[in-house]
Parts: structure tokens; C-alpha cells; sequence
């Protein structure tokens, strides 16, 4: 049985899901025999048909590690998705930059048993995992993240196992999928705990509060975005992964952004530039990844300063967006900066140039924004043929026509479509307007939202619509990449 247990501070009250308040008692007195603090951050597996790795790196559980680390906590660090430290598919060397994760295929799940796939969990194979898990310090604590809802198997092979060689360890699930569905987390994972939303002071009030620390925490933030994060923890780092923000200012109708993160907050240029200096100069670090949601908001005091500041410090490193970039940001003045900084993956947002999916997308990007953007790149060095621009497709609503009208006109303009297919999220508009249609319900399992699946298929736009749709659009980039 599980029930709640609150832990009060001066001003703040934090609540987490544990089991009984007897046994709670029993555990503070458990921990508060422990010398060291020790905690393990866990990034686990990706449990699905298909992953790749576009410079991924768990952010959110190292902002936590570096809070913790601050507070005086005793961090280590097991990345079940770090390619460099455990090597992919072909050969077990480290490989730089992105690519396919190394694949172990397990039976699918009951709920996706139909799919004529192969299932995996994605990183590290499981030798790995029990071998670095003897070789380690026995954490007191263990904090495992959780990023798409589902990838959940994923998590749940990974508890098993920390179960298995820690059994002594407590273990919290936080994260996307455990913010977005609590209920399932707490029944199939059964961690000890449970933490939704941001998870930096939660921890540090939890792991006070087992290790029996008294410590006014009034004035301890809920989040710390300055600093560099705990990049010490990963034994090889050729890319890092950045984010300048967090959260975003806008309010797509599918995106679940805006509930995660409900502050839209900007670190200093010279933070986020402090940073990047200190991994090029001192780690050797060549290759950075912004993975902000609005990296060019506010350019003027943001982007522009840390681009020109990286130039001023000479740095020779490249820099991707895996993220879609607003169009409407980019001016001849921002792409010449983009060029002469070393930006080398540039995608785009569009979505799509259908109107109701413009306004479903916040109006971020019009097709007026888009050429000019595309005209500013071209001009700045970049190649069309070499900028990426995300289309959505499988809304609930949408149909063939607008999807493939979209490819086409990315084509016409002379760059690359990169579709990104739906996956219903809760508390979005897009995701009532899914249950409306009967695609999604409240109750349902999460690993029917993978967007592999097409969750939002109808007989108007079946699933063989949309691979039509991925043919369309691999034939048209290659006829973009073939052009000098
Ligand atoms: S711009 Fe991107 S991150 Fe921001 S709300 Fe829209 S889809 Fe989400």
C-alpha cells in the first residue's frame, strides 16, 4: 500500500509518495547511521522499436547532480545511454557525436505484441550495467530518471536490476514519464518514492530528510540553472549537451512543455558562455548540442551576446540544434553569427504550412519566416540542402493532404523534411481532443502513445499513409542532397 507522507521545512512543503509512515521512521533511522551521502543518478534504458542518439544527454538529472553536489551530497553517475562509454551496435568502441545505441532485444509487452518489429532496450547491455554497478560505491540513494512516457519497460528493467544488486538502496522515480503519468509510474515501477515536476530541491529535501540533515532550506531555490553541470561524471565527453533555458514561451496545443516547465527562464549569456569555455579549454570538449525549446527568444539579450562572445574566445567547436529553431528569429545579422560561431546541425520548426496547424503551433513560424529565414541562412554560408525542417504529422484531425503538401513545399524551397510523427501527451489540448476521438483515454498504457505506432491513425489516414509519407519525404531529400 502506498500512501503519502509530507515533509515540512520552514516554508516549503514538499510531498512524495512512500510507503507507510512506520516504515518511513525505520528508514531515517536506517540512514541516519550512514556516514557518507552517496547518491547514484541513473539515466536508464530506452525500451522501444527504434532510437537514435542525437547528442542526448539526461539534463534534468544533472541539474539535479549538480544541486545535490552543491549541498554537500556525494554524487555518481550511471548513463545507460552513453554510446561513448559503452559503444553501439557494431562495435563496442566509443563513438563520438550521434548514432545508433547498441540494441538488446527483449519480448515486447503484451499492449504492442501486434507490431511486426523488433523490441529493445537501447544503451548499455545488462553486463555492463551489473558490472558497473559492483564496481561502484553502494549508494545510500538512487535517484533514476525517466524521460518519454513510453520508454517506461525501460525503466522498469533498470529498477529490477538496482533492486537486485542494491537491495538495501532507496530509489526515486522522477522525470517526464513520472510527471506525466504518476499513477502508472507509481504501480509498474514501485519506487520508493515518486517526484513530479522539477526535481532539484525535492531531492535535496528528500535526501535531507532520510540522511537526517537539519538544514534551513528557506532560502535554498526550487531550481538552479547557473554553473556547469557535473560533466566530471562521464568518464569520455566529446559533445555536450546545453541548454541556455529552460522551458518555453510558447503554447503548441500538443506540447507538454508548458506543463513541465511552467517558467519560461533564460540562463546569463555569460553563464552559458562560462560553461562552454570551461569544457572546450579544460575537458577538450569539440562539439556542443543546444537543446533548448526556444533557443533564439529574446536574441538580442541572449543568443546574439554568447555567440559573439564564443567567437571573441575563438572557440573551433561545432555546434548542433537538434531542436527545432523559430525561423522568424533568424535575420542576416543572427545566421552570420551562426556561421561564423561554427553552427553545423541546423533544424528548423515549421510543422507544417497549413493555417489551423500554424495556430495550433503558436503562429511560430509562417512561410514568409521560413524562406526568409532560409534566405539569411544561404546567404550567411549555410547550404538549403544541409538545414533540416520538422513537419508534423498524425494530429488528431489532420489529413494526408496537409502533410504532403508540406513535404513538398520544403522540397520547393530546397531544403530537408524530417517528419516528426504525433505522440499524444496528457494535459495538452491535442491530447483531449484525441480522447474526444477515442484514441486516447485517461486510464490507457503510455506504450500505446509511441508515436511508431501512429496512435491517431483513422481509416481516412492509415498507418500505410504514413510510411507513404516517410517514402515522399526520403525521396525529395534525396533529391535535395543531390544537387551541387
Ligand atoms: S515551440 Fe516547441 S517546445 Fe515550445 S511549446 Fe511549441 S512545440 Fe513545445
Amino acid at each position: 500500500m502506498a500512501c503519502e507522507v509530507t515533509i515540512k521545512t520552514k516554508n516549503i512543503k514538499s510531498t512524495y509518495f512512500q510507503t507507510p509512515t512506520i516504515v518511513y521512521t525505520l528508514r531515517l533511522s536506517y540512514f541516519s547511521k550512514m556516514n557518507a551521502q552517496n547518491i547514484l543518478l541513473i539515466n536508464p534504458w530506452i525500451a522501444d522499436f527504434a532510437a537514435y542518439d542525437l547528442w542526448a544527454k539526461p539534463l534534468g538529472l544533472l541539474y539535479i547532480g549538480k544541486f545535490l553536489r552543491r549541498h554537500g551530497y556525494k554524487i555518481q553517475l550511471i548513463d545507460l545511454a552513453d554510446r561513448q562509454r559503452w559503444g553501439n551496435s557494431k562495435s563496442l568502441t566509443p563513438i563520438s557525436g550521434r548514432g545508433k545505441y547498441h540494441k538488446t532485444i527483449i519480448p515486447k509487452p503484451a499492449s504492442i505484441a501486434h507490431v511486426p518489429r523488433h523490441y529493445g532496450l537501447y544503451g548499455a547491455t545488462r553486463e555492463q550495467f551489473i558490472s558497473e554497478l559492483k564496481s561502484i560505491e553502494v549508494p545510500n540513494l538512487i535517484l533514476v530518471t525517466s524521460h518519454m512516457s513510453y520508454w517506461y519497460p525501460g525503466v522498469s528493467e533498470t529498477v529490477k536490476i538496482l533492486r537486485d544488486v542494491f537491495p538495501e538502496s532507496k530509489i526515486v522515480l522522477g522525470g517526464i514519464y513520472a510527471t506525466l503519468f504518476p499513477d502508472h509510474a507509481r504501480q509498474i515501477i514501485q519506487p520508493d518514492y515518486l517526484m513530479t515536476g522539477y526535481g532539484e530541491k525535492q531531492s535535496l529535501q528528500l535526501a535531507d530528510s532520510l540522511f537526517g540533515i537539519t538544514r534551513d532550506d528557506s532560502a535554498v531555490p526550487n531550481t538552479l540553472d547557473s554553473g556547469i553541470l557535473p560533466w566530471d561524471l562521464y568518464p569520455r565527453l566529446h559533445v555536450a549537451t546545453l541548454l541556455t533555458s529552460r522551458g518555453c514561451p510558447m503554447h503548441c496545443d500538443y506540447c507538454a512543455s508548458p506543463y513541465l516547465n511552467p517558467n519560461f527562464i533564460q540562463r546569463t549569456p555569460e553563464d552559458v558562455v562560462a560553461e562552454i569555455v570551461h569544457l572546450y579549454a579544460r575537458m577538450n570538449v569539440q562539439e556542443f548540442a543546444f537543446y533548448d525549446d526556444a533557443l533564439f527568444t529574446n536574441k538580442k539579450h541572449h543568443i546574439s551576446p554568447i555567440l559573439k562572445s564564443i567567437i571573441n574566445h575563438k572557440i573551433q567547436a561545432m555546434f548542433h540544434t537538434p531542436n527545432g529553431l523559430f525561423a522568424r528569429d533568424i535575420d542576416g545579422g543572427l545566421a552570420q553569427l551562426m556561421k561564423e560561431s561554427g553552427f553545423k546541425t541546423i533544424r528548423l520548426s515549421l510543422e507544417s504550412i497549413i493555417p489551423v496547424i500554424q495556430t495550433a503551433s503558436t503562429n511560430k513560424v509562417s512561410t514568409h519566416y521560413f524562406e526568409c529565414a532560409l534566405d539569411n541562412l544561404e546567404k550567411a554560408g549555410f547550404q538549403r540542402k544541409d538545414i533540416e525542417t520538422y513537419l508534423i504529422m498524425g494530429l488528431p484531425g489532420q489529413k494526408y493532404s496537409d502533410v504532403e503538401i508540406t513535404i513538398r513545399y520544403v522540397f520547393e524551397q530546397g531544403a530537408l523534411s524530417r517528419l516528426a510523427a504525433y505522440s499524444p501527451i496528457p494535459h495538452t489540448m491535442y491530447w483531449d481532443m484525441a480522447k474526444k476521438s477515442g484514441h486516447v483515454w485517461d486510464e490507457m498504457d503510455p506504450l500505446l502513445t509511441n508515436n511508431t505506432l501512429y496512435p491517431c491513425a483513422t481509416a481516412d489516414f492509415p498507418v500505410e499513409k504514413f510510411m507513404e509519407l516517410r517514402q515522399l519525404s526520403n525521396q525529395l531529400n534525396a533529391n535535395v542532397k543531390s544537387k551541387t
